[in-house]
């Protein structure tokens, strides 16, 4: 391969694939227990209301730290869990965790929102109703708090299905956002007829806001649509000033990014929304 003037030879793909699938195995032999041993925490991202000036809510975010082998990124597990179907109670636990980080803020004096991922495996998973309604219990927050993030991809093969369940969430009283919106497939008649809170706008269109037209404009429709279904839009992955002046001028209503803060302990974003309040 060196020869024909390749970067790698066979010898060291292969070696590299090897040990890419010895890492793989080591962490779904890791994931075995996780769960019960205590090794997954929820980090919780800001999200800034342009209205309010406040931080009116955040995101969930799993972390997995297996002792010895370093914090694992989500994209590295959350597949793992998904195919070993272990999803299904890794999110069961962070439904809860959250309701009850969620109350415990609201008694605090600090209603937050907090959103929640849910896989497709946990989507389809007839238990998933029974686990939100006792998160809901279990803490006493208030349900519109709770806030469902779905994404397209998770809807598409059985709409009706996918409709019927949202209106089930919905009647219990939270909140249902579509993440990553914009890179899915699913044409705007299809987005229209779902029960939703807030559309999420996907890092890929706020990246290049300031720079490109196109990106500029998909924002905009995203607006428009968001606007003549009166639901919220949130802006992911915000990392600098520039965009969120940009943001806030095409009429988006919340920003979520680095720039206002990554994902961080629950501590540090009680700090951050009182500083905000403080700040007014
Ligand atoms: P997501 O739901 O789209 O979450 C947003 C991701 O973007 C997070 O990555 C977050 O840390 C990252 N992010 C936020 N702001 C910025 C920014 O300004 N710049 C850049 N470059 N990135 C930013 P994270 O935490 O690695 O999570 C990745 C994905 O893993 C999530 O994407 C979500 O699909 C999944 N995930 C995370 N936690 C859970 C969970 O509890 N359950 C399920 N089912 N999936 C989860
Ligand atoms: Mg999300
Ligand atoms: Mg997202
Ligand atoms: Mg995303």
């Amino acid at each position: 391969a060196r020869a024909l003037g390749l970067p790698w030879s066979v010898a060291e793909l292969e070696t590299a694939d090897v040990r890419e699938r010895q890492r793989q195995l080591q962490l779904e032999q890791a994931l075995h227990g996780a769960l019960e041993r205590g090794e997954f925490a929820l980090h919780y991202q800001p999200q800034l209301d342009f209205a309010s000036g406040r931080i009116v809510g955040c995101e969930a975010l799993l972390r997995w730290h297996p002792p010895g082998l370093g914090p694992v990124p989500p994209v590295q597990f959350i597949g793992l869990l998904e195919e070993s179907g272990q999803i299904v109670e890794v999110g069961a636990w962070a439904l809860r965790e959250a309701a009850r980080q969620a109350a415990a803020w609201e008694r605090a004096g600090l209603p937050l929102r907090v959103g929640i991922n849910l896989s497709p495996r946990q989507f389809l998973n007839p238990q998933l109703p029974r686990h939100i309604e006792q998160a809901l219990q279990a803490s006493g927050v208030t349900p519109a708090r709770l806030e469902l993030e779905i994404t397209e991809s998770l809807t598409m093969h059985d709409v009706e299905h996918a409709i019927a369940l949202l209106r089930r969430f919905r009647a219990l009283g939270v909140s249902v956002a579509l993440d990553d919106f914009g890179v899915g497939h699913s044409s705007l008649a299809y987005v229209l007829q779902f029960p939703i809170d807030a559309l999420k706008i996907d890092r890929a269109f706020v990246t290049h806001v300031t720079r490109g037209r196109t990106d500029r404009a998909i924002v905009r429709a995203i607006v428009a649509l968001a606007q003549a279904l009166g639901v919220e839009t949130i802006a992911e992955g915000v990392e600098n000033q520039r965009q969120c002046d940009f943001l806030e001028a095409l009429g988006v209503t919340q920003a979520q990014g680095y720039l206002i803060g990554r994902p961080m302990p629950a501590a540090a974003l009680q700090e951050l929304a009182t500083q905000y309040r403080r700040a007014g």
